[in-house]
């Protein structure tokens, strides 16, 4: 289906153009309340303590695994991030203009001026134009002229005249339809144009080729010393000037990539919210005898640190020695001390 290469009116100014269109849990994901079967397990971080349960118990096996899976899914994640950006981001974001290489035999180029506002001499240099247009992108160009009334009865907007008219007039996608459209008043002339490209012309018909020609086509039309087959043909010899330059879209760059960063950013949190976050505290924690007993804590006459009563003989965060009474005995259940 064709699409829009942009257009303008006397009074509106001038648009741009419209476009087509956790598996494998870890074997160490902790949880924080207790369950049949579970495993007990505590560390201490910045003086405080922190418990955790596991269904697994914790080896150097499982460390190393998770962090063989953690390494291995990071570095899916860049492949596929790089592979997105690649293809998504670099490859819109620049632009190589080159001939479309497209068989089709409908390449009589054609003026339609149901206006009757080119001149016989205005004809010939117009069609020079197009022809040399054809010549070097292979792309074949309809110029139709109209006047308002005749696309207004039946359209809102020359855009959908124009898509109809594409449709009605060409089999392929390698057309460039460009209708003009006025009142022809002498007062205040009230015109609009708009471009109409086959999908197939993309390729040389990029969105800044269309650019350049639509700004220049809409400079001249303003410009009332300039007719509209000037304006056709200085619009037509601007484009060609930079026919080919690659060039960079800064907009699709910039916005693309953001995009995949944040993208990327998400769902590298999801990866170590799976495989990573757990690796640190499985090398701290250490395994308590009891699953389901709540342990007492003590607080570090030196340090002031937190640590589990009745397990150790001095204190884990400052090193000091613990009073007797603090020593490695497991006392009973808080709850069976009354
Ligand atoms: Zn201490």
């Amino acid at each position: 289906m064709p699409h829009s290469s942009g257009g303008g009116s006397h009074g509106g100014g001038s648009h741009g153009g419209s476009h087509g269109g956790h598996g494998g849990s870890s074997s160490t994901s902790h949880t924080r309340t207790y369950f049949p079967g579970a495993h007990h397990y505590a560390y201490y971080k910045n003086g405080k303590v922190h418990h955790f349960y596991n269904k697994e118990p914790i080896t150097e096996a499982s460390i190393k695994k998770n962090k063989v899976s953690f390494r291995i899914a990071t570095i899916i994640w860049a492949v596929f991030y790089l592979f997105m950006f690649s293809a998504l981001v670099l490859g819109t974001a620049f632009s190589h203009p080159t001939v479309p290489n497209v068989r089709y035999s409908d390449k009589d180029i054609y003026i339609e001026d149901n206006l009757g506002i080119f001149t016989d001499d205005e004809l010939d240099d117009l069609y020079d134009a197009l022809e040399e247009f054809q010549d070097i992108t292979n792309v074949t160009p309809y110029i139709l002229t109209i006047r308002n009334k005749d696309w207004k009865k039946h359209y809102s907007d020359l855009e959908s005249y124009a898509y109809d008219e594409y449709l009605e007039l060409f089999d392929d996608e390698m057309h460039w339809l460009i209708v003009f459209s006025s009142d022809q008043d002498d007062e205040w002339e009230d015109w609009y144009w708009e471009g109409m490209q086959g999908d197939d012309t993309d390729p040389i018909l990029t969105d800044h080729n269309v650019d350049v020609f639509r700004k220049a086509f809409h400079k001249y039309l303003l410009d009332d010393d300039i007719s509209v087959s000037d304006a056709l043909i200085k619009s037509f010899d601007k484009m060609e000037e930079g026919l080919f330059e690659s060039n960079v879209s800064w907009g699709a760059l910039i916005g693309g990539t953001l995009g995949i960063a944040f993208h990327a950013g998400i769902f590298y949190l999801g990866i170590w919210s799976v495989f990573g976050m757990n690796i640190k505290t499985d090398k701290l924690a250490f395994e308590l005898p009891e699953a389901e007993k709540k342990y007492q804590e003590d607080t570090c006459e030196y340090c002031g640190g937190m640590f589990i009563h009745g397990i150790h003989i001095s204190c884990p965060h400052c090193g000091a020695a613990l009073p007797p009474a603090d020593g490695p005995i497991f006392v009973q259940d808080p709850a069976k001390l009354s």
